[in-house]
């Protein structure tokens, strides 16, 4: 049977990828045998929804074991008690599967909790004081970090350094047992406190934190710290390429040695996993930080994790962004080892890049006014209604069928862009004024004739007259020459609809570099919500539908509140780079 889920084996897609410096490394190791195949992780700690920079490294490690034939597995990084939760390990599980990932390979699920290895953890704490390399620091944190020394001034030893195995054995023991009280000491891998290195002056490996913890309940007071854990972590699941961001290349020696430490003493098996890092994503007016977007949840600035202008998958996904648009904005910003931003529109390419052929199309008038036919009970007869289709698809990709039309009406009266008229023309306007003819997209050629007002002076219709014989499609369609076709909404098939225009949450392009205050920069406009008529087609959609609302871009049935009774359109994007 085959299996969705499995990953391929046979690869050929990597080479057709842009290469990048670890797929250097990958396919050096591959072709030396220095590992028989690609074993990758991605690692998040469950303490938020997971946003833009995280389906970058979803897409690296993923992606890289896909094309390599290897294994990405799913881990939770929840070492850390307090701040994680069930809510947040579902919600993660889903966007990596939305995206279009798995951790199901070769008939194995590859699903892993780093809280399933706190035992595992201890015994290598243990071991390291047993060989004399960590001992427990009952310094301040005041005096520790005084002692720590700075890029100019090494370290200095603790007075509890020189303790010996025994004694902090027996002292480390007691912290597990709950002798001592939260932060009364700490265990710290004992290296060298002259190490140019500063991470490597005895970092702290295990704390004393009496919190429950949402896997292992009240198991534990004591946690091991995530330099010590994620090594390990690792190790034991045998991670070959341990990708990470770029602000973990200074741990990296700490890694190393403390792998060396566990395998001499014969806890971990040889070949260690070896780290190698990237840049991590920054892109334009948005911030990527879990912690920052907590903020913007818990302040009440946007209206919760998936609200549409939000930089999390659930956002994204809720805005109309597209799984496909989202690997192929990953590969196209590549991985490099340099710090830079990516420009937002990048993204915006890429999902247009996605749509253009899949999205149907549709009509809809975002401030309509109404455009009466004043002939057309006298030619067409009182009342008539004549059926119009336009193609769902105007170039559907090769080899596929087109889409079923789209079928709507025409009648007296149809809602325009209030836009597509001008009492007076100014030069080189080409819409409706009196005197001008233009098509009504996929029905019949109007003539203007003017337009009436309110006592304030305000235009409430538009008028026109139909000119016969001249329906698209039609034999004498091309009879009477036109400048300009426009869009419309019959008044009686087209469904009034709530559409949701966004723009950008932030009006600063790096709204939290150099410790700016992000919410000073935050767009007061970022949401208009207006309300709109749209063809039948568009109200009949499913919650989700991608459609391209002709000349106006890229809008999404909005997948919490929209029903056909009562559509809602979500705004992803126009069709041209249209931000300011
Ligand atoms: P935050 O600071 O927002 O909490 P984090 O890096 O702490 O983010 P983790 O849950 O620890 O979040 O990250 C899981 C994985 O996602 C890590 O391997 C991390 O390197 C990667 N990651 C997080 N943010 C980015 C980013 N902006 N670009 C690329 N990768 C990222
Ligand atoms: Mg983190």
């Amino acid at each position: 049977m085959p299996d969705a889920n499995k990953i391929p084996t046979d690869g050929p897609a990597a080479e057709h990828k842009p290469s990048n410096f670890l797929r250097a490394i990958i396919e050096r190791d591959l072709a030396q045998g220095t590992c028989a195949s690609l074993r990758t992780r991605f690692p998040p700690e469950p303490n938020g929804y997971l946003h833009i920079g995280h389906a970058k490294s979803i897409c690296l490690n993923f992606g890289l074991a896909r094309d390599y034939g290897g294994v990405c597995h799913m881990r939770f990084d929840d070492t850390n008690p307090e701040k994680e939760e069930k809510e947040y390990v579902d919600s993660i599980l889903d966007a990596v599967q939305w995206l279009g990932f798995g951790w199901e390979a070769h008939g194995q699920s590859h699903l892993y909790y780093a809280s399933d290895y706190f035992d595992f953890m201890y015994r290598a704490a243990e071991s390291l004081i047993a060989h004399g390399h960590a001992y427990v620091d009952e310094q301040t944190p005041e005096e520790m970090r005084a002692n720590r020394g700075d890029f100019v001034h090494p370290g200095k030893d603790s007075p509890f350094r020189s303790r010996t195995p025994a004694e902090n054995l027996a002292r480390f023991r007691e912290m597990r047992d709950g002798v001592h009280a939260d932060g009364a000491m700490v265990l710290r891998a004992r290296i060298d406190m002259a190490s140019p290195n500063i991470n490597l002056r005895d970092p702290a490996i295990y704390r004393i934190r009496r919190a429950t913890h949402h896997n292992t309940g009240d198991t534990w007071c004591i946690y091991p710290m995530y330099t010590f854990a994620h090594p390990i972590e690792d190790a034991l699941e045998k991670i070959t390429h341990s990708l990470c961001t770029l602000e973990f290349e200074d741990q990296r020696p700490f890694y190393d040695w403390l792998l060396e430490r566990l395998i001499e003493a014969g806890l971990l098996e040889a070949p260690a996993p070896r780290q190698y890092e990237f840049a991590r994503l920054n892109l334009t007016y948005v911030i990527t930080s879990k912690r920052k977007l907590a903020q913007l949840v818990n302040e009440g600035f946007v209206s919760g994790w998936d609200d549409p202008r939000m930089p999390t998958i659930v956002g994204l996904r809720r805005r109309g962004y597209t799984p496909a648009a989202l690997q192929l904005f990953a590969e196209r910003i590549g991985v490099t080892k340099a710090d830079s931003w990516i420009d937002y529109s990048t993204l915006d390419i890429a999902l247009r890049d996605d749509l253009e052929g899949k999205a149907h199309r549709g009509m809809a008038v975002l401030d309509p006014v109404k455009l009466v036919l004043t002939n057309w009970d006298d030619v067409m007869g009182a009342g008539h209604l004549e059926a119009c289709t336009l193609p769902a698809l105007p170039h559907p990709p090769e080899g596929q069928p087109a889409p079923a039309a789209r079928q709507f009406v025409i009648g007296r009266e149809v809602w325009i862009e209030r836009e597509d008229f001008e009492e007076v023309a100014p030069k080189g306007y080409k819409r409706l004024f009196p005197g001008n003819k233009v098509r009504l997209k996929g029905g019949y050629v109007v003539e203007c004739t003017g337009c009436e007002k309110d006592a304030d002076g305000r235009i409430t219709a538009v008028l026109a007259a139909v000119v016969p014989d001249t329906k698209s499609g039609t034999p004498g369609a091309d009879a009477v020459k036109v400048k300009a076709a426009i869009t419309w909404v019959s008044v009686a098939d087209g469904v009034a609809a709530e559409v949701r225009l966004y723009d950008r949450l932030f009006t600063d392009p790096q709204p939290d570099a150099g410790g700016k205050d992000f919410k000073a920069s935050l767009n007061p406009a970022s949401i208009r919500t207006i309300t709109a008529y749209v063809e039948p087609s568009l109200a009949q959609a499913a919650p989700d539908a991608k459609f391209q609302f002709e000349r106006f871009g890229y809008f999404v049935a909005d997948r919490r509140d929209h029903t056909p009774e009562h559509p809602v359109f979500n705004k992803t994007t126009g069709l041209k780079d249209g931000w300011k």
